[in-house]
């Protein structure tokens, strides 16, 4: 059966010219075939301190950050039931910046992580530095890197490269995350950084 994702493939010298654009924007998301669906390797992934469990949605902001805050993951919880939202990997990403009447979260120019468990990484989608950029380019090989930052298409400047036949990749990435809901959870739950959650008033 055709892989509704694809893989890819890379293209050196355009994104060289670019210097990484997109990675300064924000982490490359994964597929559960990225740790060969297996949960085991999802959360040895996470340890390594290079990725984290942010929420996917058909929409990338489908989810509203006032309700996580009041609700925690019931809100995922019912989301994921209508189907609409799950957990999922990306590449961990530096700083943080949250909507401004939001009452913490800013230190850009800081460099500092974001935490494992980033449940609100969707509202900081941009000035978010994927943790593992060097000034030389990803330190993951090309095979190694996330499967969607992987299939993105380089036109030289972020506005135009593009994700082949996007609707039909988010509804499949929705698919495969699916099943993989509970074990992140159990895992975000052993994970989360209450240091973080307690100035935001947050809890899974
Ligand atoms: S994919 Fe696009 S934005 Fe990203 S580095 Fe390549 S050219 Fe730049
Ligand atoms: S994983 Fe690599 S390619 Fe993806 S955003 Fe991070 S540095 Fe860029």
């Amino acid at each position: 059966m055709p892989d509704v994702i694809g893989y890819g493939c890379e293209q050196k010298n355009i994104c060289a010219q670019c210097g990484g654009k997109c990675c300064l924007q924000r982490g490359c998301t994964c597929v559960p075939g990225d740790f060969d669906n297996d949960i085991k390797k999802m959360k040895k992934a996470l340890l390594t301190g290079n990725f984290s469990i942010g929420i996917f949605g058909p929409e990338d902001r489908i989810v509203n950050p006032y309700l996580i805050t009041e609700r925690g993951i019931t809100l995922n919880r019912q989301l994921f039931k209508d189907g609409q939202v799950v957990l999922s990997i990306a590449s961990r990403e530096l700083n943080a910046r949250i909507l401004d009447d939001y009452k913490t979260w800013f230190f850009l120019g800081e460099q500092k992580l974001r935490p494992i468990v980033d449940l609100l990484r969707q509202e900081a989608d941009s000035d978010c530095i994927c943790a593992l950029l060097t000034p030389k380019g990803c330190k993951l090989d090309f095979s190694k890197r996330p499967r969607l930052g992987r299939i993105l298409v380089p036109v030289f400047d972020r506005e135009n490269c593009y994700i082949p036949n996007r609707k039909a990749v988010m509804e499949e990435l929705l698919k495969q995350w699916a099943p993989y809901f509970e074990g992140l959870l159990e895992i975000a739950r052993e994970l989360e950084d209450k240091s973080w959650d307690k100035s935001r008033n947050f809890y899974i």
